[in-house]
């Protein structure tokens, strides 16, 4: 009788709770059906390692550093060579082990730093959600005995088990063919600085038999944002069981450093005009007779709330109530969720709002930031030529930039009282190379302006403009420089042959 109520009751809850017993083993079920078709569970289960090499391309920005907003801008793509991965999962933790991967980068576009030309051998431990792009591990992890399944649903003919990880509680879904019962997309969601929640589903596609284990030799990423291809993987090579004396050595784990918290720092320039950076970024707060007015939103949601804060102490009874972006780029527009979190009006050039509504408007339920928790109407004030922001105690001058390729839909600034002009990626005194360096005098001759100071949004604060051209024509020259290089090496490098000195283009030689 007792028993007979038990399973009344189970029974009961299952129909209550999709996460059911029920619904749990049917979507085992469906997973074992996978890791049967992969090589047999007992046979995953009892790998130790798996390694696979290979190449690819991942989108710069994850298709915020393309030259404008715009959907139908050509993508940046950063070139992935000597690519290692190694899956540990003999002694990694569970679920799903952990990897080293190992990968040498370098832009394929023009680019301002050594960094993302030099093609340096970089390594990063993966642990957790890091290895919910390989399907492997996914359902190592899928399947391990601490998770949680989901009832599996129907996508485009395909199987999809959600799962959420005891380790965090990151909810996943694997999807599996109906035919072969191979995994044929996993997908996350993960916390993103500019647009809220980010929803990755990484596809599977021709499977080959390595040691008797089925793995894919195709890895494509797509986001739920524009549906833009995050990453085009070719696996070269897999190697299943590598001995130990041949596999790279995976780093200690380290604790985690304590670094002071970070501050803003705030220069005066001129009466009622400062500058108010965090971690050398940053760019000017102005005084108006109502309000105050910041340059750019930059670098991160705590970075941004930190100078509007620190800005918000400057006067007395006057907050900052509008940001100017010059660019959407995703550095440059990470603090924009938190300022409009607070309310702050939006003017950028009007090529900019699309991109700018998108970000202001994406939620963020699983990894809620401030705009989630606060959440504010966009107002947005676009730029086409000129916008003039005056009133009886301040000029401002917002200009659209020209003769700058890295950046077609850009906005600079320019006070004419205090001779001050303020701008995002003209130019930075800690460039190494400069590829369009004609822009600082291209834009004040095509505006008449006469600036004495500049504020780059990276950098230090304020520098003559003479100090400014002075680092633009070194890094100009090293650019030249550069080139040379990569030629003499023969290798040709997008942005080769450098074609602006600081007075504009260079003369074209017949070739
Ligand atoms: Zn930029």
């Amino acid at each position: 009788m007792g028993h007979r109520v038990i399973v009344m009751v189970a029974a009961l809850l299952a129909m209550l709770n999709p996460a059911s017993a029920w619904a749990q083993s049917e979507a085992r079920e469906v997973l074992e059906q996978a890791a049967e078709a992969m090589g047999g569970l007992e046979r995953l289960q009892a790998l130790d390692n798996v390694v696979y090499t290979g190449f690819g391309q991942r989108a710069y920005y994850q298709g915020g550093g393309n030259i404008t907003g715009d959907p139908q801008a050509p993508m940046k793509w950063q070139q992935l060579v000597d690519v290692q991965r190694t899956f540990d999962f003999a002694s990694g933790p569970w679920p799903g082990g952990r990897a080293l991967y190992q990968e040498r980068w370098g832009q394929e576009f023009p680019f301002a730093g050594f960094f993302g030309l030099n093609f340096e051998r970089r390594t990063t431990m993966q642990l957790h959600r890091e290895l919910l792009d390989h399907p492997l591990p996914a359902l190592l992890a899928a399947l391990h005995s601490s998770t949680t399944l989901g009832q599996f649903t129907q996508e485009d003919g395909l199987l999809v088990v959600p799962f959420t990880l005891s380790n965090g509680g990151t909810r996943a879904w694997l999807a599996i063919d109906p035919v072969t019962h191979l995994p044929r997309f996993s997908r996350w969601v993960s916390g993103h600085a500019n647009l809220g929640d980010l929803t990755t589903t990484a596809w599977y596609s021709g499977y080959l038999p390595f040691a008797g284990v089925q793995l894919p030799m195709g890895l494509r990423q797509e986001l739920d944002w524009r549906r833009t291809t995050n990453l085009m993987f070719q696996v070269d090579s897999y190697r299943v069981n590598v001995v130990p004396e041949h596999l790279p050595r995976f780093p200690l784990p380290m604790l985690a450093e304590r670094t002071p918290p970070p501050q803003a720092q705030v220069t005066a320039l001129a009466p009622g005009v400062w500058d108010v950076r965090v971690d050398g970024a940053g760019g000017p707060v102005m005084e108006f007779a109502d309000r105050l007015v910041m340059f750019e939103a930059y670098g991160g949601g705590a970075q941004t709330l930190l100078r509007i804060d620190a800005a918000n102490e400057l006067v007395p009874g006057k907050r900052v109530e509008a940001v100017i972006v010059s660019h959407h780029h995703f550095d440059h527009t990470g603090g924009l969720r938190a300022a409009v979190s607070r309310g702050l009006e939006v003017i950028s050039h009007r090529g900019n709002e699309g991109i700018i509504r998108d970000m202001a408007t994406r939620p963020a339920m699983h990894f809620p930031d401030a705009l989630a928790r606060n959440p504010q109407v966009l107002q947005f004030t676009p730029v086409d030529d000129v916008l003039v922001l005056e009133d009886a105690m301040r000029r401002l001058e917002i200009y659209r930039v020209i003769e700058h390729g890295h950046m077609p839909d850009a906005v600079f600034a320019y006070l004419p009282a205090e001779r001050l002009m303020m701008e995002g990626d003209l130019g930075d005194e800690a460039w190494q190379l400069h590829w369009w360096g004609s822009a600082y005098r291209a834009n004040i001759a095509h505006r008449g302006i006469d600036p004495a100071r500049n504020v780059a949004v990276h950098g230090t604060g304020a520098l003559s403009i003479d100090e400014t051209l002075a680092n633009t024509r070194r890094q100009i020259a090293a650019a030249v420089q550069y080139c040379a290089t990569a030629e003499g090496g023969g290798r040709y490098v997008m942005g080769c042959p450098v074609q602006y000195d600081v007075d504009g283009p260079v003369a074209l030689v017949p070739r």
